[in-house]
């Protein structure tokens, strides 16, 4: 179910930030160990598109939110997050994700 609180976890990538390294994806996977056969985070390299202008390639599909949120009240700094090497990626309450996306290009995943 979709909230509209701010009260939801969230998960914000980054656009402008984000280069499309596939790490999120690796300690994804490194974290919960899930068969192959299941996709929880992945980075999908895409078509190029422009965003005000500028060149974008990369897309995250993020894992069911839920999946996350146990993930974070388990580790407040998951190592998708940790090991993001441009700091594209954040998660924490919508509230504080929405701010922290002022101004910037993002996607913003929520439970
Ligand atoms: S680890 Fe960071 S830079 Fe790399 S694909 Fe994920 S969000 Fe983008
Ligand atoms: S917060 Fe946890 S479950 Fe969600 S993408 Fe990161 S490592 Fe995977």
């Amino acid at each position: 179910m979709s909230r509209v609180d701010g009260k939801g976890i969230a998960l914000l990538l980054d656009l402008d930030d984000c280069n499309g390294c596939f790490s999120c994806e690796a300690a994804c996977r490194e974290t919960h160990r899930y068969p192959y056969d299941e996709d929880w985070m992945r980075c999908e390299r895409r078509e190029p598109f422009l965003v005000d202008g500028v060149l974008r390639q990369y897309h995250l599909v993020a894992p069911v939110l839920d999946k996350c949120a146990a993930c974070y009240a388990d580790n407040p700094n998951p190592l998708c997050v940790s090991g993001c090497p441009t700091r594209a990626l954040k998660i924490g309450s919508l509230a504080d994700m929405v701010k922290e996306a002022e101004g910037r290009h993002c996607s913003i995943f929520t439970a």
